[in-house]
């Protein structure tokens, strides 16, 4: 679902000034880039060479041809020689896709005993590129620069992870989130403008009355919630906590009659992300809970409280790391409650049931409790702790002139001990640069409590997505001190009105 056949352009830029032989050699070094960076395993998507651009018209064509192409998610270009910069202008201008710049040349090492000024002509980047990301600057566009030998694994990842924010920026454009009812009645941070929402990133917010979508759950066969149900019997631990089996069961079933019937509805209606309110439930009879985690876990994104901003950067987000080996996992959290005892300070993230099984560590258990909110049936839900390790979490927030995207980096702990009455799904994890700089540089930035939180994305990611959308990106990292902090905001303040 997630994932599709995506390839990025490889372009060569040349010029005929040096004549045939020239020529020959730089559409060779590039194939020879092209096949062993396809090679090195380390990129998610497949990368086409393309033959060598020299010409005003073959240049402007060919970024035409990959704005056209529904499978070209982005370009890479290399100026292996001198391209005088002008012949890009047309090109450039016209071309609407990512764009990443590899300065990087053919040879590792100068050849000290034969080099003359021919290798020195057909050898150039180190002039060439320049040239070209002149013009860049100058035009204004947005792009990645990846410097180094085209060898060096480091370098590889570089691409490959900027394959990944590539594909968030095109597939941003296709996202499509599903409103069950309105924004939690006087909350603010998880209202915002939802047509400037399709004009910045592309998304399509739609909301419908909840008993439309309850219809779906409701015509779902009981074959099918009962085959889905044995699914889930089958899958994770079963907590009874003193209720009856068939009794708890039959609220499991519940669970298992939404996920299909919004899924149903989802498919039909093409939406990639759902957003639910507890106060607005219609003629479902539960919160959903179960339902909707396993859902964000074949990845459709989630808000709760009708927060469709967090629900499309999951989506986004779990689009970015579609297919990565080993990734650790991508939801919806919100900051709960924190642990103040020195040494051990931190942030207990959690919600009411709604968070990915995708960051479980271990066993994940269904239990079934009663639940405050809602005025419904007891819900059942996935509960479980979460892996360790770094990772990001992202706040888009609407300042009414604009929208930020505020990205923390945290280090996820374990939970210092067990919580058994606690009966949800958790994160802990310390905000960096440290607890109290994080949470206060956080309020200083607008951020919500609401965050679409990965171990598999980084800053670096995250920023160059929201800089290519052109939307402000604050960072809290390992370097911010309030000082830095207040200065950034200040700055995106000036630049972004
Ligand atoms: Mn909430």
């Amino acid at each position: 679902m997630l994932q599709k056949a995506y390839k990025f352009w490889f372009l060569t830029g040349s010029q005929d000034l040096y004549g045939d032989e020239c020529l020959a050699h730089v559409a060779e070094h590039s194939k020879i880039i092209v096949e062993k960076l396809n090679a090195s395993g380390k990129l998610p998507y497949e990368l086409v060479w393309k033959p060598t651009l020299i010409t005003d018209a073959l240049i402007r064509q060919t970024f035409n041809e990959a704005n056209a192409d529904p499978d070209c998610a982005g370009v890479i270009t290399w100026m292996h020689t001198f391209s005088p910069a002008k012949s890009w202008i047309a090109g450039l201008r016209e071309y609407r896709k990512p764009l990443l710049h590899l300065h990087t040349q053919f040879n590792e090492e100068i050849p000290y005993d034969t080099i003359d000024m021919d290798f020195m002509n057909e050898n150039q980047s180190a002039h060439g590129d320049r040239e070209y990301g002149h013009i860049v600057t100058r035009m204004g566009i947005e792009r990645k620069v990846v410097a180094g030998h085209w060898s060096d694994a480091r370098v590889q990842e570089r691409i490959a992870s900027w394959m990944r924010t590539a594909i968030g920026l095109v597939e941003s454009r296709n996202v499509r989130i599903l409103r069950v009812a309105d924004n939690m009645r006087n909350v603010a941070v998880t209202e915002g403008d939802k047509v400037e929402a399709q004009i910045k990133l592309g998304w399509t917010v739609d909301a419908y009355p909840v008993n439309e979508i309850a219809e779906y759950v409701a015509a779902v066969s009981q074959a099918d919630t009962d085959a889905l149900v044995d699914e889930y019997y089958n899958m994770y631990d079963i907590l009874l906590d003193g209720r009856d089996e068939k009794e708890f069961r039959r609220h499991v079933a519940v669970q298992a009659q939404i996920e299909l019937g919004f899924e149903r509805f989802m498919v039909e209606k093409d939406y990639h992300a759902i957003v639910t309110h507890f106060g607005d439930l219609g003629a479902l009879k539960q919160l959903p809970g179960l339902a909707i985690q396993r859902l964000e876990e074949k990845g459709y994104g989630f808000g709760a409280e009708g927060d469709w901003k967090t629900a499309g950067m999951v989506r986004v987000m779990k689009l970015m790391t579609a297919g990565m080996k080993d990734a650790k996992g991508t939801s919806m959290l919100e900051d709960y409650t924190y642990n103040l005892v020195p040494g051990k300070k931190g942030i207990l993230q959690a919600h009411m049931l709604e968070i990915c099984p995708s960051i479980a560590e271990g066993r994940i258990a269904i239990r079934c409790l009663p639940l405050s909110m809602g005025d419904r049936e007891d819900p059942a839900r996935l509960v479980f702790t979460s892996k360790t390790g770094r990772g990001i979490a992202t706040s888009l927030i609407d300042l009414g002139t604009r929208f930020r995207l505020i990205i923390n980096d945290v280090e996820c702990i374990k939970n210092e001990k067990p919580m058994p009455k606690l009966p949800v799904a958790t994160n802990f994890w310390r905000p960096m640069p440290d607890f109290e700089t994080g949470v206060e540089a956080w309020i200083y930035a607008g951020g919500a409590h609401h965050t679409a939180f990965t171990y598999d994305l980084t800053a670096e990611q995250m920023g160059d997505w929201a800089a290519a959308m052109g939307i402000e990106a604050v960072f809290i990292d390992k370097d911010t001190t309030i000082r830095s902090l207040k200065r950034d905001l200040m700055l995106g303040q000036a630049f972004y009105r």
